[in-house]
């Protein structure tokens, strides 16, 4: 009998000679209460983030060296040089474990870059899974989620995957548990990108000048219509403290917004900082119908369905 290339956490000890394909998903939050700015740069942050289907890609292939191409989103705008976090995350990955960093990466990219949806991150979290089943440092799925800190706040999270609140500035994890169910989404995608740094710098101004909406208060009532399984009430919880500097900063994302709603959207909130704005469904045939209907309103790029919540990064 061979043995078993994964273990049930996707790890292998012993390293691998063949390819490793990791898929990673985007996400959401469903709540993002931005806190005040700490000294070190970061705002203290409460959020409840939501692991959706809409997937990267990345693999490794034994090299002499560390190398990455890529295909699909972000294709020929993106680099492929150290400061693409896929490979940030891999020499985060040696420096913390003695590997040397040798792989041959290729990331297939399939989550909008700077939509929102945490892409860059999700690639870093994927990468960090892909070279540790390729070098065979078989790291917990905890201890990756500790590495991955270092990368990006984001990161943590999508290496676990599921629903998780995060605080800190989001690397903080307490995942939400509650009986398996499905969400259905609608992902209106934006052209173009919209970046973090200045969203959250315009969220500042709006509140020093008196015109930011009241911050949010705890997600109580979110969490506890996760646990109810309901999704009209989850629906009236969704809240995003970034979603008013984003929409000032593209005014177009509320009418992407009110096309959602007249298209009879349970509920709808620009995701993270935006552009990217998501919607909730009944099922999965109302997400469809949803899906079609925005499309066809010409207030987005495209206009994708989803599920969540899914897995962090994994081997498939
Ligand atoms: P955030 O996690 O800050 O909410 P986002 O979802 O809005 O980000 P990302 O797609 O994660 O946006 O990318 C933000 C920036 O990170 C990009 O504009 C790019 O400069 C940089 N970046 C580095 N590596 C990657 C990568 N592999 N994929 C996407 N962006 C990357």
């Amino acid at each position: 009998m061979t043995e078993p290339l994964f273990d049930e956490e996707g790890r292998t000890r012993f390293g691998t000679s063949g390819a490793v394909r990791v898929r990673v998903p985007a996400k959401i939050n469903l709540h993002l209460g931005v806190g005040p700015l700490r000294p070190d740069g970061y705002h203290e942050l409460t959020t409840v983030y939501h692991a959706i289907s809409l997937y990267d890609e990345v693999t490794a292939r034994r090299g002499d060296r560390l190398t990455l191409t890529m295909e699909g989103e972000g294709t020929g705008e993106l680099p492929v040089d150290e400061s693409n976090l896929v490979l940030r995350a891999a020499r985060v990955l040696a420096a913390a474990t003695g590997a040397p960093a040798h792989a041959r990466l290729h990331l297939r990219k399939q989550i909008p870059v700077a939509g929102g949806l945490a892409g860059g991150s999700a690639d870093a979290a994927a990468a960090l899974v892909a070279c540790d089943a390729l070098w065979g440092t078989s790291l917990s799925r905890d201890q990756l989620a500790g590495i991955a800190a270092e990368v990006g706040s984001d990161v943590p999270f999508l290496v676990l995957g599921g629903t998780s609140l995060g605080t800190g500035r989001g690397e903080v994890l307490s995942p939400v548990l509650v009986r398996p169910i499905m969400w259905h989404w609608v992902v209106a995608v934006a052209d173009g990108g919209l970046s973090t740094p200045e969203v959250y710098a315009h969220l500042d101004e709006l509140r020093a000048a008196g015109k930011a909406p009241a911050p949010l208060t705890a997600p109580d009532d979110l969490l506890a219509a996760l646990r109810q399984r309901n999704p009209e009430l989850l629906a009236g919880c969704l809240g995003n403290d970034m979603q008013a500097a984003a929409v000032a900063l593209r005014p177009a994302l509320a009418e992407t917004l009110a096309a959602g709603a007249d298209a009879g959207a349970l509920g709808g909130i620009v995701s993270g900082s935006g552009p990217t704005v998501v919607f909730l469904a009944r099922d999965g045939a109302h997400a469809q119908l949803l899906a079609d209907d925005l499309a066809d309103s010409g207030t987005c790029r495209t206009a994708l369905v989803a599920t969540g919540p899914v897995a962090g990064a994994r081997p498939v």
